[in-house]
């Protein structure tokens, strides 16, 4: 089986809502949808949502990344070869987290379909709850955010992310208003987004969040301020998570080394999609770190991907892949029974794409062939 063409169709998905976190307010999600197909008549999907505030990457970029270097570094290679796959990827270009995630993805879509399996068997087999999510919650008036608090709670979701880091000095009436409408129903979770800039006013803000009972802080303060955490490790027990200052090894190895945070928040678009994540995770695991899978906002292509691969880990024990939840339409069908998420024993991804779907939403596309 060796992977001859590749389609790269570039969509823009719509959002049910704006999303709006503490760098950037997002009105429709641009993704990038890799079509892997193999000599013996195999497709296989992938997908990167890059965020250029984290890996640098740009939609129109990864395209032409995975036009011009990755894919041409990969056709005619058996995509079950994840390694000699990744070995080409990173020969062809460093970085580039979410263009290399596409392909991974993929080749473990097409690994999957042609075993007959789905993929978190072929990571060693599933766990056997279903992962969760939280309902990600933008940054909104604290009015607002206690109404859908309220909402969330209905919807049956057992967990709130809320997103903070503003500068608009309300933070604390966000989350205040959003506890004394839910009392202790939900379990609430805050991310900052680096918002908060320096350890000091994380700190100020992380004190003022003690009384309302939050499992954790996720990225309060800039995420090259590796010291940083360690200045606030001294100075609150409560929980810390890094995002954006963990892409690869050397990152993490930083955190390992200080103690100064107790989980990470890995994704597949920071750092390749779900082979090096799977290592990245086993690696949190021997130095005593909890991990997350997180989200850029991906469809079901690649939050199936995320889901498989906290199924399959021992050490991913928390999922907030929503991504299908916030469009109004996209081209998969990942289903939720909230707060729970359904990853079916169907080859691959167990996903179903519709390509209908797929050609309404896209904005441009190209073929690379062997
Ligand atoms: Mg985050």
């Amino acid at each position: 089986m060796k992977i001859s063409r590749a389609t790269i169709t570039l969509i823009d998905v719509p959002l049910l809502e704006p999303f709006v976190v503490a760098y950037a307010t997002y009105n429709t999600m641009p993704s990038v949808i890799l079509t892997l197909e193999t000599d013996d008549g195999l497709v296989g999907y992938g997908e990167s949502v890059p965020d250029g505030h984290i890996t640098g990457e740009t939609p129109t970029g990864v395209v032409e990344a995975l036009r011009t270097e990755l894919i041409p570094a990969i056709l005619g290679l058996d995509p079950r070869d994840i390694t000699a796959v990744h070995q080409q990827l990173n020969g062809a270009l460093k970085g580039c987290g979410a263009a290399k995630a596409a392909v991974d993805i993929a080749c473990w879509d097409l690994a999957g379909k042609a075993a007959g399996r789905p993929i978190y068997a072929l990571l060693g087999g599933r766990k056997p709850e279903h992962p969760t999510i939280a309902k990600v919650m933008s940054i909104l008036s604290p009015r607002v955010l206690a109404e859908q608090a309220v909402e969330a709670r209905g919807q049956g979701y057992r967990h709130l992310k809320m997103k903070l880091g503003s500068t608009d000095g309300l933070d604390i009436e966000r989350v205040r208003a959003v506890r004394e409408a839910i009392g202790n129903d939900l379990a609430i979770r805050v991310d900052a987004n680096q918002g908060w800039g320096d350890p000091a006013t994380a700190r100020t803000m992380i004190r003022a969040l003690e009384p309302f009972d939050i499992g954790w802080v996720e990225q309060p303060i800039d995420a090259d301020d590796i010291d940083g955490f360690r200045l606030l490790r001294q100075d609150t027990s409560m929980r810390l998570m890094a995002d954006e200052a963990v892409v690869d090894a050397a990152d993490l190895r930083q955190f390992v080394r200080d103690r100064s945070v107790d989980m990470v928040n890995l994704k597949l678009m920071k750092s390749g999609g779900i082979t090096p994540c799977h290592r990245l995770a086993t690696q949190a695991e021997l130095g005593g770190l909890k991990v997350q899978i997180g989200s850029m906002l991906e469809t079901s292509i690649a939050s199936a991907a995320g889901f498989h691969l906290a199924l399959s880990h021992p050490n991913i024990v928390s999922t907030e892949l929503s991504g299908p939840m916030k469009f109004t339409t996209e081209p998969g069908n990942l289903q939720y029974i909230l707060p729970e998420v359904q990853v079916t024993e169907a080859p691959g991804l167990g996903i179903d794409v519709d390509t209908s779907v797929l050609a309404d939403l896209t904005v441009s596309e190209c073929d690379v062939s062997s």
